[in-house]
C-alpha cells in the first residue's frame, strides 16, 4: 500500500447535501480537519445539480405559463398566446447552477474544509479504512481518518428487461434537454414522475404519464392520490393508467421513440421525442468497496445504519439517500449535522441525532401537495379507526374568484388527521396553491405536538387560504 497522503479528524466521501452540511459543521463550527471527496466535479450533489433546484427553476416557469393563462381574467389582454423559449431558459437555469457549485466551494474555503476532486472507495486489507480516491486530475491517494462519513447519494434506475429502455433517459437527463420536446413520455407515479410531468404539460408538451394502479403518489394519503389524477387529466396530462411493464422501445430512423405499452385501455403503439424513467432510485454504493472495513448493506445496497447514523463499523457512519431512509435533501442535511454535533460537540451533543418523524414534505406538482404525518389509512391502522376523527375542507381560493369559466376554477382540498380524545393532529395533507409553503410553518406545530385545539386557537389570516386550517369544523 502506497504512503498515506493525509489523516484527517473527518473524511467526508460525497459532497452533496449530506456531506456538505456534515463537513462544514465540523470543520466551521468545531474547528475539526475535514475533508469533502467528491467525484463529478462539481458539489452540491443531487439537489442542487439535477434534482430540487433546477427541477423548482423548472417548476416556477411552468408555474409562469399557468399564471399567463389566467391572466384575461384579472383584465389583462396579453394577445396571442406567449411562447416559451425552452433553450435560452434553460441556459440561464444552468448558470444559476454553475453560481450555485461556485457559492458551494467557497464555502468550504471559508470553513477550512480541504476539497478532494475524485472518486473514492475503501482500499487495503480486509477490516482496514483506508480510502482511496481516483483523482479527476490524474493519479491516486489514499487518506485515513478517525472519522468517514459516507454520503455518496443515489442513482435513477432504467429498467433492463424492457428491450430498447436505454433509449429512455432519467430526472438526469430531463436537465440536460437542450431543447423542448414535443412529445413526452414519463414512466412512474412517484413525485419525481408527477413533477415533470406537470412542468413539461404547462410548457406545452404533449404529455403522455404512464402509471401502474389508477392513481398517482401511491404512498401519499388517498384523498392527495385522488384528487391530483384528477387534475392532471382535467389540465390535459395524457395518463396511461393500469400501465403494464412497455413490451418494447424502438429508435425509429426520425430519432422518435415508438413504444409499445399496454394500459386499462389494452394494448397499443405511441411516438415520442423523449422517453424519461421516473421508476425508482438506487443507492450509490456499489464501487466503494465497502466489504473492506465491512460495512453492512442490506439486500438493495442500503447502508445499514443505527439511530445515531452509525454503521456497523466503528468510526464510520453513514447519512442521505445512501441508507434509503427518507430520500430529501434537509432530512440529509438536518443528520449530517447532527451527526457533526454528536462526534465533535461535546458531551452536551452526546445523544443528540435527527427524529425522523412527521417531516413535512411538498411535492412540485401543479397544483402543489404538501404532507406531513400520517396518512388516513395509517392513522386508522395505527390508532383504530374509532379513535381517530378527519377534518375535510374542500374550497375555491379567492384567487379564481373573479375566473370567468366555472372549469377554470380549482378547488384547494385539505385533509387534517387527529387521534385521541385530546384530538392530536397525526397527519395533514394539503393540495392548493403554495401548500409547501404553507405546511413548513404547520410543520413546526405539528412537531410540537399540537392539537385540533391549538390550530382553532390560532387566529386565521385573512384572507388566505390557509385560515381553513385553523378553522376546520
Ligand atoms: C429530480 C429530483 C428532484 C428532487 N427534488 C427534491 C425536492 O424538491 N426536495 C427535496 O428535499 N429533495 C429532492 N430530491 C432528493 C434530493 O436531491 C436528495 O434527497 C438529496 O440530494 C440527498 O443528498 P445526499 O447528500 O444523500 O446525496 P447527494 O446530494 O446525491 O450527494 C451525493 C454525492 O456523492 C458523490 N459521490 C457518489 N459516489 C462517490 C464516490 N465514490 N466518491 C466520491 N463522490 C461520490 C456524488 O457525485 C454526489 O455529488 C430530488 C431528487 C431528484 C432526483
Amino acid at each position: 500500500m502506497p504512503p498515506i497522503t493525509k489523516h484527517y479528524n473527518y473524511l467526508v466521501i460525497g459532497g452533496g447535501s449530506g456531506g456538505l452540511a456534515s463537513a462544514r459543521r465540523a470543520a466551521g463550527r468545531y474547528g475539526v480537519s475535514a475533508a469533502i471527496i467528491e467525484g463529478s466535479g462539481r458539489l452540491g450533489g443531487t439537489c442542487v445539480n439535477v434534482g430540487c433546484v433546477p427541477k423548482k427553476v423548472m417548476w416556477a416557469a411552468a408555474d409562469t405559463a399557468k399564471r399567463l393563462e389566467d391572466a384575461s381574467n384579472y383584465g389583462f389582454n396579453i394577445g396571442d398566446k406567449p411562447k416559451f423559449d425552452w433553450t435560452p431558459f434553460v441556459e440561464k437555469r444552468n448558470a444559476y447552477i454553475t453560481r450555485l457549485n461556485g457559492i458551494y466551494e467557497r464555502n468550504l474555503i471559508k470553513d477550512k474544509v480541504d476539497y478532494i476532486s475524485g472518486w473514492a472507495r475503501f482500499a487495503g486489507d480486509k477490516g482496514e479504512k483506508i480510502v482511496e480516491v481516483s483523482l479527476l486530475s490524474g493519479g491516486t491517494e489514499y487518506y485515513t481518518a478517525d472519522h468517514i462519513l459516507l454520503s455518496v447519494g443515489g442513482y435513477a434506475s432504467i429498467p433492463t428487461e424492457i428491450p430498447g429502455a436505454h433509449y429512455g433517459t432519467t430526472s438526469d437527463g430531463f436537465f440536460k434537454l437542450e431543447k423542448q420536446p414535443k412529445r413526452v413520455a414519463l414512466v412512474g407515479a412517484g413525485y419525481i414522475g408527477v413533477e415533470l410531468a406537470g412542468v413539461f404539460n404547462a410548457l406545452g408538451t404533449e404529455t403522455h404519464f404512464f402509471i401502474r394502479g389508477e392513481t398517482v403518489l401511491r404512498h401519499f394519503d388517498p384523498m392527495i392520490q385522488e384528487y391530483l389524477t384528477q387534475i392532471y387529466i382535467k389540465h390535459g396530462v395524457h395518463l396511461h393508467k393500469k400501465s403494464k411493464s412497455f413490451e418494447k422501445v424502438v429508435k425509429l430512423p426520425s430519432g422518435a421513440l415508438q413504444i409499445t405499452y399496454e394500459d386499462e385501455n389494452g394494448k397499443s403503439e405511441i411516438e415520442v421525442d423523449t422517453l424519461i424513467w421516473a421508476v425508482g432510485r438506487g443507492p450509490n454504493t456499489a464501487g466503494l468497496k465497502l466489504d473492506i472495513p465491512g460495512i453492512k448493506t442490506d439486500s438493495k445496497d442500503y447502508v445499514v445504519v443505527d439511530e445515531f447514523q452509525n454503521t456497523s463499523i466503528p468510526g464510520i457512519y453513514s447519512v442521505g439517500d445512501d441508507i434509503g431512509w427518507l430520500e430529501l435533501t434537509p432530512v440529509a442535511i438536518a443528520a449530517g449535522r447532527r451527526l457533526s454535533d454528536r462526534l465533535f460537540g461535546g458531551p452536551q451533543f452526546k445523544d443528540r441525532k435527527l427524529d425522523y418523524s412527521n417531516v413535512p414534505t411538498a411535492v412540485f406538482s401543479h397544483p402543489e401537495v404538501g404532507t406531513v404525518g400520517l396518512t388516513e389509512p395509517e392513522a386508522r391502522e395505527k390508532f383504530g379507526t374509532e379513535n381517530v376523527k378527519i377534518y375535510l375542507s374542500k374550497f375555491i381560493g379567492m384567487y379564481y374568484a373573479v375566473f370567468d369559466k366555472q372549469e377554470d376554477k380549482e378547488s384547494t382540498v385539505y385533509k387534517l388527521i387527529v387521534a385521541g380524545p385530546e384530538e392530536k393532529v397525526v397527519g395533514l395533507h394539503i393540495v392548493g396553491d403554495a401548500s409547501a409553503e404553507i405546511l413548513q410553518g404547520f410543520g413546526v406545530a405539528i412537531k410540537m405536538g399540537a392539537t385540533k385545539d391549538d390550530f382553532d386557537s390560532c387566529v386565521a389570516i385573512h384572507p388566505t387560504s390557509a385560515e381553513e386550517l385553523v378553522t376546520l369544523v
